[in-house]
């Protein structure tokens, strides 16, 4: 049935059933470390992947298995895994396909902790990125060479009000043999569905729009179960006998499942990036109102971005959902039900007005998250974006001038009115 069930049904009702032993009927949060064999014949199916099942919470877990369900059916994949945070979803997606002298080819419009994350600590792996204008499809293409096993980009990049023409880097990934990763937080599945789009994996930080009120850090990797690993050497760890796991051909025995399976098997086992159950839980809850929420997110966005372009006191806006915006255009292809509640805007007097600004707001809260219920704002060049140079904050779309904002659910007029007394103060 859960094949043709809808969007907003599926994320009430997927991954949930009556728990089989109290009938309890939202998902009950299993704060168990193990779970107990039914003898010593079972215990080695589950060993053997053989039969699935639950063994230890770092590896599954029920309440965590049925968040990675949810997931994975709103974003219409294979598979799913559910990791601590955002940022071990990303290393968490790279691990079965990357080695030492590997790279991927990265957006250089990536949220700021990504690219540190990319540019810096992946080398302790032997990993590199380069970052490449995923605008210039040429330039992608070519810096796509035989040790590059993957692409990598964000759906709505943050902050630059940028949207990423995912079709188009599918086909370059495809040409190469590649998978394409899409960073989705900024989105939501709610808004795009980058499988649909030619994207291999998913990844999401669950600690934005997915859970939706600042409660919890984690992140989820969906698989679309879709990649031929086994076309090339180029991915060992699933195409060919994992010495990590006993020698296991993980797409030779398990198809579509191969990159989710390994993930757990050997990715959650070895790495210990696992989310916990009362984080799932929160998030479960969470995603029953996520439809909801982004229609509210959207329509504020859309509201604020339209009143804060017109304002004297501004310089420029940058949300994809405005038509000066240069990726309007493509916001109607990738994300026909809005652009995201996440844009910058420039304020006139630079640097000092943005701190100001920061200062002045009462409604907005000041911190270092997006997608909350609540509106935030955060002034990257002096917090998120600080570690970047110059040139890496301008590409990013962070320029010192820059003020970012993630419009809440609340009445918009409140949420405008608190940016006209702040900007009053900013700018007297
Ligand atoms: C927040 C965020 C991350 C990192 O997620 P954490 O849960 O904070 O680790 C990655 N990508 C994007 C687009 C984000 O907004």
């Amino acid at each position: 049935m859960t094949n043709t069930l809808k969007f907003d049904t599926l994320a009430v009702h997927a991954g949930n059933r009556p728990d089989p032993a109290t009938g309890a009927r939202q998902v009950p949060i299993y704060q168990s470390t193990a779970f107990v064999f039914k003898g010593a014949d079972h215990a080695a199916r589950l060993f053997n992947l053989q039969e699935v099942g639950y063994i230890y919470s770092r590896l599954t877990n029920p309440t965590v298995s049925a968040l990675a369900e949810r997931v994975c059916a709103l974003e219409g994949g294979a598979g799913a895994v559910c990791c601590s945070s955002g940022h071990a979803a990303q290393i968490m997606s790279l691990f079965p396909l990357m080695g030492p002298g590997k790279n991927i080819v990265a957006s250089t419009r990536l949220y700021g902790g990504t690219i540190t994350q990319f540019s810096q600590t992946i080398k302790r792996f032997g990993w590199t990125a380069k970052f490449v204008d995923t605008d210039d499809l040429g330039a992608v293409a070519k810096a796509c060479d035989k040790n590059t096993r993957a692409i990598f980009c964000e759906t709505i990049a943050n902050p630059g009000g940028y949207v990423t023409d995912i079709p188009a880097l599918a086909k370059i990934a495809d040409r190469k043999g590649i998978p394409l990763i899409v960073d989705n937080t900024t989105a939501s599945p709610w808004l795009c569905r980058p499988i649909e789009m030619g994207a291999t994996l998913v990844v999401h930080s669950a600690t934005k729009y997915l859970t939706g009120n600042g409660t919890v850090t984690g992140g989820i990797i969906v698989d679309s179960g879709r990649f031929d690993w086994s076309a090339s050497d180029k991915f060992p760890s699933l195409s060919q006998p994992e010495p990590a796991y006993h020698g296991l051909n993980f797409h030779g025995a398990l198809g579509p499942m191969a990159f989710t399976f390994h993930s757990i098997a050997v990715g959650l086992r070895d790495l210990g990036m696992t989310m916990n159950p009362q984080g799932a839980h929160y998030t479960l809850m969470g995603i029953e109102t996520l439809s909801l929420r982004m229609e509210r997110h959207i329509r504020n966005a859309q509201k604020v971005a339209e009143w804060l372009e017109k304002d004297p006191r501004i310089d420029s806006v940058t949300y994809a959902g405005l038509k000066s915006s240069p990726y309007y255009r493509r916001a109607r292809k990738i994300l026909p039900k809005g652009a995201g509640a996440l844009f910058t805007f420039a304020v006139r007097g630079g640097y000092d007005a943005c701190v100001r600004l920061v200062d002045s707001l009462e409604l907005f809260s000041h911190v270092a998250n997006l997608g909350d219920t609540r509106s935030l704002v955060i002034h990257p060049a002096s917090t998120t974006h600080r570690q970047l140079t110059p040139e890496q904050l301008v590409a990013a779309g962070a320029a010192p001038n820059v003020v970012r904002l993630s419009i809440g659910i609340e009445d918009a007029d409140d949420i405008i009115a608190d940016l006209d007394q702040a900007l009053a103060k900013a700018t007297a």
